[in-house]
């Protein structure tokens, strides 16, 4: 099986639009969407529609839970910087209900033959700790009895292995060695940090034991213009040329 997996596309519709010719031209089986459809981004309206019908499987990321209004104890929106605070409620004023009630029903995770999908880390989902080094993946390593676990939230692409090797991979394909459990962090569609402002998704193949990620330029003029335009914030435009 080719499996697909998004994270984080942001409301980010060039981005997408870029990610999902990739997936078509790469084939596949299935698509996971990880959650944090909307947030930073203006193009709520297309990512929603577009993951809910290609997306086999979508997640609820943290600022899903914002935008809904389904915010766990630890409260996402609390655990926001003023950036991400000031998108959020601009999602909030602009989501149509029946986009809130979509979000608001978006399952915390899933697991399926081996593989567990969540947005932030495999441990209490809802406290939405994050996963982009070996010192972060080695608290959650434990705490799951699937081969595999695929997260977002970090935005920081990578693959750690339960054998304490740690692989950042940017981009490019990576065997999988069957007896090691290890949680692979897929990196961000709609707003990548690691220094690399492409946008970013995996493919799994389950039968080759490998995990690919793929890099896909896009129009970031036209999505960082976007943010501009709606007053959200100018630093949250800057940061997609820069991919940080
Ligand atoms: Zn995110």
């Amino acid at each position: 099986m080719r499996l697909a997996v998004v994270s984080d596309i942001h409301a980010n519709r060039e981005a997408l639009e870029a990610v999902l010719e990739s997936i078509s031209d790469a084939g596949f089986d299935k698509v996971v969407s990880l959650g944090d459809l909307v947030g930073y981004g203006v193009d709520f309206d297309y990512c929603i529609a577009a993951v809910s019908e290609r997306a086999d499987v979508s997640l609820m990321g943290n600022h899903d839970a914002a935008a809904a209004g389904t915010d766990s104890p630890a409260g996402s929106m609390r655990q926001m910087n003023p950036h991400a605070r000031k998108s959020a409620e601009w999602t909030i004023k602009n989501l149509s209900v029946e986009q809130k009630n979509y979000l608001s029903n978006l399952e915390m995770s899933h697991s399926e033959d081996g593989l567990l999908f969540v947005h932030s880390a495999p441990t209490s989902p809802g406290e939405w700790d994050y996963i982009s080094d070996w010192t972060s993946a080695a608290v959650h390593l434990g705490s799951f009895a699937e081969h595999l676990c695929f997260v977002g939230h970090s935005h920081i692409p990578g693959i750690y292995f339960e054998d304490e090797g740690c692989r950042h991979t940017g981009e490019g394909e990576v065997k999988l060695p069957s007896e090691q459990r290890a949680i692979i962090n897929v990196g961000s569609v709609g707003q990548p940090r690691d220094g690399d402002p492409r946008a970013c998704h995996i493919i799994l193949d389950t039968v080759k034991e490998t995990v690919e990620f793929i890099r896909v330029s896009y129009d970031i003029q036209k999505a960082a213009e976007k943010i501009s335009m709606a007053g959200i914030s100018e630093f949250l435009a800057r940061r997609l040329f820069l991919g940080i």
